[in-house]
């Protein structure tokens, strides 16, 4: 008898052997290898980016987010008393795209440009090389890094994660008439991967009120590494001065709902199916992300969406600058771009932008100027 070919791509038949030997694996750490495996990893392998990759970020819809981006970073540098240095600090660059277009805006800045060096915190090496080549000249004066602890201790911190905090594996906690019960990836009995109650609990005391009562089957997302990369950074920010934006799609409050999803060539397909082949992410806990950086002794300010961040940082203004003179054709597609990135139904409600910095910082768009 032949049973089903179960899992088939190479991460899969590893993972598969690992529960068979050890039992089911968290959530987070099937997230985290399906991620990062230095052989098999989604970043380490895949061609994320891009109308013929899985899925397509907001640098990459457009030039204008950059600009726009590189353009509040300069206004932060002086806002914080134009420091003579700086450390410009992106965390996990993709492409390259964001940053390069944020340095065509800072290069009309003189003494934003003659302050700044320039920070990439990235894992894989293929996207290095990338982000590289997209850099052109600046990259020659650009330090990567593994880690954030890595970062230089010495000047104030202007740190931009765009996409980066959902690409962090999450744990994923499932109500069971027990209470929560961590969830887990184990076997089926042809061998396949599946979720599964794992043996890990959760602290009640750890949630609002208001999930005391979450029906059987509910399940909450945590995001300790989020939390915890959020809180070291407000830390160094805290003795170092500087601030730091985060863009990401995500929710304001905590809540129960299932968010952890798998995208290939633009469609959602089974978190299961395919480790290591397609990207996963999960939706950014925006209050848990605050609180982190208040624990780290920063001031997170009030959310704003993507949309009000862009459409108030001059979108509309900089797309009529662009497309003034231009051909029809061309006036259609910087509209498009507009609209993709600010309309409400597109990523401009979705999206959220949270700035974080010391209490008495007077930071551009969040503290009224
Ligand atoms: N900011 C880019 C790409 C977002 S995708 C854009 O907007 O287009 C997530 C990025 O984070 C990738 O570059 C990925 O390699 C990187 N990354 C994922 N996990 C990471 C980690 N733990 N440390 C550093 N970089 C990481």
């Amino acid at each position: 008898m032949t049973s089903p070919e179960p899992q088939t791509t190479p991460l899969g038949a590893r993972i598969r052997a690992l529960i068979e030997a050890g039992g089911p694996m968290s959530v987070f750490d099937f997230m985290g290898l399906c991620l990062t495996d230095p052989e098999h990893g989604y970043y380490m392998q895949a061609e994320p980016f891009g109308a013929d990759g899985d899925f397509i970020t907001a640098p990459e819809v457009s030039q204008f987010f950059g600009e726009l981006v590189g353009a509040w970073v300069v206004q932060t540098h002086a806002a914080l008393g134009s420091p003579q240095r700086v450390h410009l600090v992106e965390l996990g660059p993709g492409r390259g795209t964001l940053m390069a277009d944020m340095l065509r805006v800072a290069a009309l800045r003189p003494a934003f440009r003659e302050a700044a060096s320039l920070h990439l915190v990235e894992t894989s090496r293929r996207l290095r090389a990338i982000q590289r080549t997209t850099l052109g000249e600046a990259g020659d004066h650009t330090h990567w890094h593994d880690r954030i602890t890595d970062l230089p201790t010495d000047a104030p911190l202007i740190v931009v994660a765009n996409e980066f905090f959902d690409a962090l594996p999450v744990r994923q906690y499932v109500r069971t008439p027990q209470g929560w019960r961590e969830r887990a990836v184990g076997l089926d009995a042809a061998g396949s991967l599946q979720f599964v109650a794992g043996t890990g609990s959760l602290d009640p005391g750890s949630l609002p009120a208001d999930l005391a009562g979450a029906a059987e089957g509910a399940i909450l997302e945590t995001q300790p590494l989020a939390n915890a990369l959020m809180e070291e950074l407000a830390g160094r920010i805290a003795r170092q001065g500087g601030a730091l934006l985060a863009i990401d799609y995500g929710y304001a409050r905590t809540a129960t709902g299932e968010t952890l999803q798998a995208l290939r060539a633009h469609r959602h397909v089974p978190v299961l199916a395919e480790p290591g082949l397609a990207d996963l992410t999960a939706h950014v806990n925006f209050e848990a992300l605050a609180r982190a950086a208040r624990t780290g002794g920063l001031r997170p300010r009030p959310l704003l969406t993507q949309g009000d961040f862009l459409l108030r940082l001059g979108l509309l203004e900089r797309a009529g600058q662009v497309g003034a003179g231009r051909p029809q054709e061309d006036q259609e597609r910087i509209r498009g771009e507009v609209e993709r990135l600010a309309a409400p139904q597109e990523m401009g409600d979705l999206f959220k932008v949270l700035a974080v910095a010391a209490d008495d910082a007077v930071l551009p768009l969040f503290d009224g100027v």
